[in-house]
């Protein structure tokens, strides 16, 4: 049985393991964290789309049940006035709708299937170097261990050390300007959000949030930052994210002021985009998720790219006579939709950046109902979420 090295115990990597097992590949997953608990961060929209992936792994359904449905975002202004309600899955279909869930649920749903198929990760396995040879490769860890396959998976995010040993000329992540600090709070008396995300375009930054039915509060703002150190941004406590939002949101609408006063578990990370990574594999290395086509979290579709990836990767190697010929109809079947979805999101985010001047805000204010007005009705972007990958059919591999 050939055997693939998987690195990176996120999203892409888990699912890819699962995704080759079924199609009769050995895989052996690393994760430079110590262990599965060190994963943390906050909270993350899984797609119609990417559900569908999960479904195909047998998953679908009990991440569904950990999650908030969200089948609809409703867009607020600063002063309290809803502006528009968008579609979180394919319009006029809300039952097929997104799922909001904690990052950790995620991970422990791929963690468990992982140990369910029998497929081996080792934690604190953090990936240093390659070597390839004629007919094999190596993974050299920091740790001093290795290992061999016949191939190797970069599935290790956007930092990814195997995109640079793919192309060491593979260009940098670009710092979106924009940071996501978030996490959870109960708000006495505050209302659930059924089947909804709240999105506010507050007076001096963007805020959204849901309200689950127990109570429980999903949150996140994006403040503008200029680009830190990630050693010197690590040391910044949750605390002091939370002082300067307080003074960013304090003008905003209830529930805003209040979610931030009750929150706990903050976090905070850099927003970084990858929009084209000229090359997505070299020899017996490919990467996936992140590592080729980091997006910002504005469309809510990289977790659900990352799925995807995985079962179009290994679907190739499935039906392809060598993993070359397998890893050339991956890039070819995923590059443009990935662009896509990143360009997509890219311009989302344009309209987060805080709202300049008054009249800007209030020009905003008059335009978005406007456009707005039969989005839930407006299937344009409904391909993103119908997007499925055919995992029965053979793949069409020949270049
Ligand atoms: C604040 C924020 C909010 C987001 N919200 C959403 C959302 O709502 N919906 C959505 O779909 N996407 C969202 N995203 C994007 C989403 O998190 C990513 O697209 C997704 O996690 C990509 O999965 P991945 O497996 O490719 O990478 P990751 O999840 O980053 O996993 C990479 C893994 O590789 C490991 N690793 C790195 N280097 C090495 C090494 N050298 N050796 C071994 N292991 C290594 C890392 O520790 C990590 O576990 C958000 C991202 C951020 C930052």
């Amino acid at each position: 049985m050939p055997k693939a090295l998987i690195i990176g115990g996120g999203i892409a990597g888990p699912a890819t393991a699962l995704f080759l097992q079924k199609a009769g590949w050995e895989a052996e997953l690393f994760e430079a964290r110590p262990q599965p608990e060190s994963h943390g961060g906050l909270f993350l929209n899984v797609a119609t789309n990417g559900l569908a992936v999960l479904d195909q792994l047998g998953l679908r359904d009990r991440l569904v049940a950990l999650g908030h449905h969200a089948p609809y975002m409703e867009m607020w202004s600063g002063r309290d006035r809803l502006l528009g309600t968008v579609p979180n899955g394919p319009a006029g279909e809300p039952e097929r709708g997104s799922v909001v869930v904690r990052r950790d649920e995620l991970h422990a749903v791929l963690r468990e299937a992982l140990a369910e198929n029998g497929i081996s990760t080792t934690w604190g396995a953090r990936l240093e170097r390659i070597d390839e040879h004629a007919d094999e490769v190596t993974a050299h860890f920091a740790d001093g261990t290795a290992a061999t396959g016949d191939i190797l998976i970069g599935g290790d995010g956007v930092g990814s050390m195997t995109r640079r040993w793919i192309d060491p000329a593979a260009p940098e992540p670009d710092y979106t300007g924009l940071l996501s600090v978030g996490g959870f709070a109960r708000v006495p008396g505050l209302e659930p959000t059924p089947a909804v995300q709240r999105m506010i375009f507050g007076a001096r930054g963007f805020f959204g949030y849901l309200v689950r039915e127990d109570g429980e509060v999903y949150w996140f703002a994006n403040p503008t930052s200029p680009e830190l150190d990630k050693t010197a941004f690590r040391r910044i406590p949750g605390d002091e994210w939370l002082d300067e939002l307080r003074v960013l949101h304090a003008d905003d609408p209830y529930p805003v002021p209040q979610i931030l006063d009750a929150a706990t578990e903050v976090g905070a990370y850099p927003i970084y985009e990858l929009p084209h990574v000229p090359h997505w594999h070299r020899g017996r290395v490919v990467a996936v998720g992140d590592a080729v086509h980091a997006t910002s979290p504005n469309a809510g579709q990289g977790a659900s790219l990352a799925l995807e990836d995985a079962a179009t990767l290994a679907r190739s190697l499935r039906d392809a006579p060598t993993h070359t010929q397998a890893f050339g109809a991956y890039e070819r079947l995923r590059r443009p939709r990935a662009e896509e979805v990143v360009a997509y999101s890219r311009a989302i985010g344009r309209q987060k950046a805080p709202g300049g001047s008054r009249l800007a805000v209030a020009l905003r204010d008059v335009m978005l109902p406007l456009f707005l007005r039969n989005a839930t009705k407006n299937t344009r972007n409904n391909h993103l979420y119908n997007h499925t990958i055919a995992w029965d059919d053979t793949a069409a591999t020949s270049a």
